[in-house]
């Protein structure tokens, strides 16, 4: 470690986080071992088999496992003891109570610790709560005084903003980089590992531990609310007869609010805005700041999947017996991740009401096949978006996968029973829908007012 030349680097947690900052730090020439505690991934891996879904993963692993660059490893005592950088990339799900649940993290970081053997950088990349990584402080001096050890370590808190689906690129061109700590050593070590990525001194936020925790339960929680924010506009637009797309460019050009994350949809999903929304919450409820915004864009947004299933029984009528086509399940594009999908709740809730479904997603249905178990009776899984339409009686588009963006109308037209379209994700407009003689339902797209258009004479 002397002269800070980081080479070897060990990842825990094998996941969508842990798994592309070890295969990607590899493939920029740094020996990465990564660590996980399920035998069946690691098995899988070191034969190159990518247990998840994100797209160019796979080959960075391939290339890399050849390279002799990146190791699997079920063994964390021989990981930490060769590695000078230790990151934690554990899952932090939720607890009943809506908090992380620190079960993960500190099983991890007390097994690394008893393994200990000189001066570590523990850099926790885990979405957790304000104050973990001061507790993984306390883990890890626990497990040296019962072994009667002392050795120097530092812990940084170093939270991860990829997005999956396009998780590689974030990764090697992250919009920042942000990192808590308490002393300029290990601040210097990180940089060092990061210095393959080639950024900018200015892309660093270096800050203490709580402020880097804070930063991304922050940023989480102010995305998701910009989300469930136009969900409650596009409901409005439906209303007053204004289009919520043509609102969401008009927001959006002013550089103070920003165009990203305005298009409204079904609500939002996945293993991040959920949990991290709902753990925020639970940390202002436990200090006695209750952060109201974020508590109402919970409820808000478990609303918003709730709307669209009423959407489509309100026009559906009786559901009863009737079959539905629908096309994307998992939460976003590009990645197989059902967590908190917003279709579990859909059709969960048509499911009560008596529908059955023809479903097709490009990558997700056999995570979705395990997550709608409860519902095999009702669903058939299809190989391609035309067969769910033949016979149903209506097209349901959840999750907004490129390839459902030119679907062949006519082709739809005649294999569905009756025309009828629901997109959740607004991939058509509803004029130009209507003129191909659908019964066309979108979100926030409400029937245009043209006042200005009216003939005076
Ligand atoms: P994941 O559930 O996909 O993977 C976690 C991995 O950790 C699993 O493979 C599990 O077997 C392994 N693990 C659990 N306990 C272990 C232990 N004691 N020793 C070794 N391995 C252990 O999780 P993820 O989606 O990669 O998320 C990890 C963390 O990163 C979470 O805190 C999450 O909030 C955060 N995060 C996730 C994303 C994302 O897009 N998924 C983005 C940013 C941050």
């Amino acid at each position: 470690m002397r002269g800070l030349a980081i080479n070897k680097i060990a990842v825990i947690g094998t996941g969508y986080v842990g798994l592309v900052t070890g295969s990607v730090l590899a493939d920029l020439g740094l020996d990465v071992t990564c660590v996980d505690n399920n035998s069946e991934k690691i098995n899988g891996l070191r034969e190159g088999i990518v247990p998840i879904y994100e797209p160019g993963l796979d080959l960075i692993v391939e290339r890399n496992i050849c390279a002799k660059r990146l190791v699997f490893t079920t063994d964390i005592k021989k990981a930490v003891s060769e590695c000078d950088v230790i990151m934690i990339a554990v899952g932090t799900p939720p607890a009943a109570d809506g908090s992380a649940d620190l079960q993960f993290i500190e099983a991890a970081v007390r097994e690394m610790a008893s393994h200990l053997n000189n001066y570590k950088v523990i850099v926790n990349k885990s979405t957790v709560p304000i104050g973990t990584a001061q507790k993984i402080k306390g883990w890890i001096f626990e497990e040296l005084r019962l072994r009667g050890v002392s050795y120097d370590f530092d812990i940084l808190a170093n939270p991860e903003f990829l997005r999956e689906g396009s998780a590689i690129n974030d990764f090697l061109h992250p919009d920042r980089v942000v990192i808590g700590s308490e002393t300029t050593r290990a601040v210097d070590i990180i940089k060092q590992v990061y210095r393959v990525l080639f950024l900018d001194d200015s892309q660093y936020v270096v800050t203490d531990l709580e402020s880097a925790e804070m930063i991304k339960y922050a940023s989480n929680a102010f995305l998701a609310m910009k989300v469930t924010f136009m969900n409650e506009i596009a409901h409005l637009c439906e209303k007053v007869g204004a289009n919520v797309q043509d609102v969401a460019n008009g927001m959006g050009m002013d550089r103070r609010i920003g165009s990203e994350f305005l298009l409204p949809g079904p609500g939002f999903g996945g293993s991040c805005f959920p949990k991290d929304t709902r753990a925020i919450a639970e940390v202002g409820r436990q200090m006695g700041a209750p952060v109201s915004l974020i508590e109402q864009t919970i409820q808000a947004n478990e609303n918003q999947k709730l709307l669209m299933a009423r959407k489509i029984s309100d026009e559906m009528g009786d559901l009863q017996g009737k079959q539905l086509a629908v096309l994307g399940l998992s939460f976003k594009p590009n990645t197989d991740d059902m967590r908190e999908a917003p279709s579990i709740t859909i059709l969960n809730e048509l499911a009560k009401k008596g529908a059955n479904f023809k479903v097709y997603d490009p990558i997700a249905c056999k995570e979705a096949n395990r997550r709608l178990e409860h519902l095999r009776d009702r669903i058939v899984y299809c190989s391609d978006e035309y067969e769910t339409m033949k016979d149903s009686d209506a097209l349901i588009i959840i999750t907004e996968w490129k390839q459902f963006r030119n679907l062949n109308l006519e082709k739809v037209k005649i294999l569905l029973k009756k025309p009828i379209f629901f997109d959740l994700r607004n991939l058509y407009q509803k004029s130009y829908m209507e003129e191909k003689g659908f019964k066309y339902v979108g979100v926030g797209q409400g029937t245009k007012f043209q006042p200005f258009l009216v003939e005076t004479s």
